[in-house]
């Protein structure tokens, strides 16, 4: 018999692999928290966005898609990540009256980093 071993609580999903409903939810909301004002409508659009990809809500109730998937010279890589986890490199920062940086996520930080050069 098989052992069966406890999955590991997964703490990425890859954009690439939600379904289109899941992909045209997930980026209604991160709209939602890129132009959310005051108050909690940033963190409470970032937890939805959360549940909607299926990985649980982090503490810093801040996720992120990596900016290799729509960036021109980017691998391709759709890791939806923790904004703060170890290894995150901001690409970019946010433009005025947005609230979203562009980051990559730890292992594309890693690997072929795009940090912000000015
Ligand atoms: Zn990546
Ligand atoms: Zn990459």
């Amino acid at each position: 018999m098989a052992v069966i071993t406890p999955a590991r609580p997964r703490l990425e999903v890859d954009y690439r692999n939600l379904t289109v409903a899941q992909q045209d939810e997930f980026d209604r909301l991160m709209r939602q928290a890129d132009h959310a004002g005051p108050g909690d409508a940033y963190h409470q659009a970032m937890t939805e966005a959360a549940l909607t990809v299926g990985i649980p809500v982090p503490a810093s109730r801040d996720i992120a898609l990596c900016s290799c998937l729509n960036d021109a010279g980017g691998c391709g890589c759709g890791a939806i990540f923790d904004s703060h986890t170890d290894g995150v490199v901001v690409t970019a920062t946010n433009a005025p009256n947005r609230n979203l940086s562009e980051l990559q996520c730890p292992t594309c930080g890693h690997d072929h980093p795009r940090p912000i050069t000015d």
